[in-house]
């Protein structure tokens, strides 16, 4: 089953059936683990998503061959992923941080 764009109302194609994910993790972020995945593109608005991931990471980044896993990575089939945190979650954080300090 195809992916559909939402707002397009289409079913997207197949752009790329090999791409490497890395996941980042922690602050600052620090890639964490690879993933083989799957690439769809809308053919009307040009959005791209990744899905399709396998059952497990190609590579984690406690394994010593880690970073040159990382390095061979072709630089077109390499996707990077980062947690998105609003400002808000940053503040709240940032707030925890400095009561911490002052206890
Ligand atoms: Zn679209």
């Amino acid at each position: 089953m195809r992916p559909i764009c939402v707002p397009c109302k289409v079913q997207m194609r197949p752009e790329n059936n090999g791409v490497q994910v890395v996941y980042h993790s922690q602050t600052p972020p620090q890639p964490y683990e690879i993933w083989d995945a799957d690439e769809w593109k809308c053919p009307k608005c040009g959005h791209c998503i990744i899905t399709g991931f396998g059952g497990g990471a190609l590579h984690q980044h406690w394994q010593p061959d880690f970073a040159a896993a990382l390095a061979r990575i072709p630089a077109k089939d390499r996707r990077d992923s980062f947690e998105w945190r609003s400002d808000a979650d940053q503040e709240h954080e940032s707030l925890d941080y400095i009561a911490e300090m002052e206890e």
